[in-house]
């Protein structure tokens, strides 16, 4: 087989890209930015979105309990996970289908969409049906054949990078899945390995913040999982809005104590209140900022 049987040809259909290596989602020479909307809510324009929940689904009276605290405090899209990735096999894995209809149900009450992680391509098709947008994980970042399966339901994926992951690694990924047939990608940095371990991943701001120019997607930071510790959660949000970014992801719990999941990192719903409220101070003054 000859190498251009292998290498399929690159698409020429948008010649727009100011990157020939991402046709589909690098930065589109007249600037331009690719607005992706999850229910009705878009990424990529002003306002800042915010993302929240808790990390994993965990009953439904929980991620009830869970929507309507973010959404009555401002919250734009509700997040939660039913296919959890753990480190260890040991660990809560999530409820599966029926954490997702609790999700679905939870989110639909409070008039919020919803994102939630898939971990395997045998439930795309059934995923697709019910989310308003996948969450690709960090550790699938380069699982490709997942991201071309979700990719090719059309449907809004927020796509975090890895913790290994290049800049490049992670902006190669997402036009994987723009490729395979859905555009509508929202970058999400989430903390890469470094030297330091005092915070649980180094939340790369300077990374995201180049992402974003690189590319015509919207481009958000999760500080959560990023950082680790709840509360330099809101001056981490509030930098991300300062920086100019398009939003956050953050995980919130009505009990963190009692989570099954990532329950050092969660903000109560009175921090994720002052979060809230800290953010607002920043963005009073930041169409000051703008051009
Ligand atoms: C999560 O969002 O709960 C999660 C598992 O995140 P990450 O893939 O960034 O570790
Ligand atoms: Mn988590």
């Amino acid at each position: 087989m000859s190498t251009a049987e292998l290498s399929p040809a690159l698409p020429t259909s948008d010649s727009s890209s100011t990157d020939p290596r991402r046709p589909l989602t690098g930065r589109r020479s007249d600037g331009a930015r690719h607005i992706v909307h999850i229910g009705d809510v878009p990424f990529g324009a002003d306002p800042f979105v915010v993302i929240a929940g808790p990390c994993a689904v965990e009953s439904a009276e929980m991620i009830s309990r869970a929507a309507s605290s973010v959404a009555e405090l401002g919250a734009n899209v509700l997040r939660g996970g039913a296919f959890k990735p753990r480190t260890s096999p040991y660990s809560f894995q999530g409820l599966g289908m029926p954490g997702i209809s609790m999700m679905h149900q939870a989110a639909r009450a409070q008039n919020l969409p919803f994102v939630t992680e898939i971990l395997s391509e045998d439930v795309v098709d059934e995923l697709a049906e019910q989310v308003d947008a996948f969450q690709i994980g960090a550790r699938n970042m380069q699982n490709f054949a997942l991201l071309e399966a979700v990719g090719r339901t059309g449907r809004p994926v927020v796509l975090k990078r890895n913790f290994g992951a290049t800049l490049t690694e992670w902006l190669l990924a997402a036009e994987h899945v723009a490729r395979a047939g859905s555009s509508n990608i929202v970058l999400c940095e989430r903390g890469i390995r470094t030297f330091g371990d005092e915070t649980r991943f180094t939340m790369d701001l300077a990374g995201a913040m180049w992402a974003q120019e690189q590319t015509r997607l919207p481009v958000i930071i999760d500080p959560s999982h990023a950082i680790g510790i709840p509360h330099l959660l809101a001056r981490a949000a509030a930098a991300a809005l300062a920086a100019g970014l398009d939003g956050i992801m953050v995980e919130v719990h009505p009990d963190p104590e009692q989570a099954r999941c990532d329950a050092d990192q969660a903000l109560t719903v009175p921090a994720f209140k002052e979060l809230m409220a800290h953010l607002e101070r920043f963005a009073i003054v930041r169409p000051l900022l703008k051009p």
